[in-house]
């Protein structure tokens, strides 16, 4: 028996998916090659919780993780990223007053939560010890250090968590001392956006389980989570072309149950079979392939690349990310160098390149013919 960090119910750890080996941090990048081996890792071993739906990593242990200024997972040199975070600001700032206070944990550099105030003239408050930028920048102010609740941390009407809540260890406890009056104003509105699991299990895109998300949601789970920590009116949608929930509820501590409500279905999925047969597809493309080229070094492109052996990953002649900060490093576990996309104008013969996410192909294949290189692109 185990305890479910979401609804805290004891329940039976039957484990759905397991990866050994999985890179811990997956926007680490490293100075050389051998450090890149050496990289740390961690065990997947995931249990669906039959009260709540929610899905948790029962082997995670935080204590190897530091998210530190070493963590780079900013995506701002895309501009289909950046247009993202756009129409995200004018979603959510919609009802966000001038006046209002906006407390955003994890903001990571800072921009969604500029944009937000740029857009509402809002006061912003952002928290991310991996934060490196400059302590005051126009109506928002930043501080590189985990957000703990204080006296003078308090009022805040709009509370943010942007890939925040898969990332913990507990998330229940965690929104506990968060959302509390002492901290939130009664009918403060609360900003929730984590990956979609159903969303990874229909696209079959076993790269987005990983050893930095400890959680992985459905609707129902999330929603079951954010109204036991005393929120209503709970709104959720679909975004960044599906891949990720979006949930914006009201805080009212006293629709606070300690029991939840309501209790939603066990969503069912079997990640077992999301594995079934796209390995064998997988490598007889990487097989097959002249020049194959992987095209971003984050998240899944860093989790592609170390599931392959020895024999596959060689035959992966390039790693392109056109973050200039990651360029010239190597890759966790697999140990690859990044390089710029110029790279490519090397190839001699047929390029296939891997697009980590279909939401970047566009923005890619221009790349590409801007770059005069003709190669085509794939989703992976
Ligand atoms: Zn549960």
């Amino acid at each position: 028996m185990i305890e479910c960090p979401c609804c805290r119910e004891r329940i039976e750890r039957r484990v759905v998916y397991r990866k050994e080996r999985c890179p811990a941090m997956n926007n680490v990048t490293y100075r050389t090659a051998a450090e890149a081996v050496k990289a740390p890792v961690g065990e997947v071993e995931l249990v669906a919780c039959d009260k709540c739906a929610a899905v948790f990593n029962s082997a995670f242990d935080p204590d190897i993780l530091e998210y530190d200024r070493h963590y780079d997972n900013s995506r701002d040199s895309s501009p289909a990223y950046r247009d993202y975070l756009d129409e995200l600001a004018s979603k959510v700032g919609k009802d966000i007053r001038k006046d209002a206070r906006i407390l955003e944990v994890g903001c990571g550099n800072g921009d969604f939560l500029k944009k937000l105030c740029d857009r509402t003239h809002a006061r912003g408050f952002g928290y991310d010890r991996a934060y490196t930028g400059d302590g005051v920048q126009g109506s928002v102010i930043f501080r590189k250090e985990y957000f703990s609740p204080s006296a003078a941390d308090s009022g805040y009407d709009v509370l943010i968590l942007r890939h925040v809540l898969e990332h913990l260890h507990k998330p229940y406890l965690f929104l506990k001392q968060i959302c509390r009056p002492s901290v939130l104003a009664k009918g403060a509105k609360i900003c929730v956006e984590v990956p979609d699991l159903e969303w990874i299990v229909r696209k079959e895109a076993f790269y987005d389980i990983t050893y930095e998300h400890c959680n992985y949601f459905c609707r129902k789970s999330l929603a079951a989570l954010i109204s036991s920590a005393g929120f209503r009116d709970i709104r959720i949608s679909n975004v960044f072309g599906g891949e990720y929930i979006l949930l914006e509820a009201v805080y009212d501590p006293t629709a606070c149950k300690d029991a939840m409500s309501g209790r939603p279905e066990a969503s069912g999925i079997d990640l077992g079979n999301v594995l079934k047969g796209i390995k064998r597809e997988r490598d007889d493309f990487i097989r097959s392939a002249e020049n194959l080229c992987v095209w971003g070094a984050s998240g899944k492109g860093v989790l592609f690349l170390s599931a392959l052996n020895d024999e596959l990953l060689k035959r992966v002649k390039y790693v392109v990310d056109i973050n200039e900060k990651k360029q010239g490093r190597f890759l966790p576990v697999s140990a690859k160098r990044i390089e710029p996309p110029a790279v490519l104008r090397k190839a001699t013969g047929k390029i296939d390149v891997l697009v980590m996410n279909s939401v970047y192909k566009k923005e890619i294949e221009g790349a590409l013919s801007g770059m005069g290189i003709n190669a085509k692109a794939h989703i992976l």
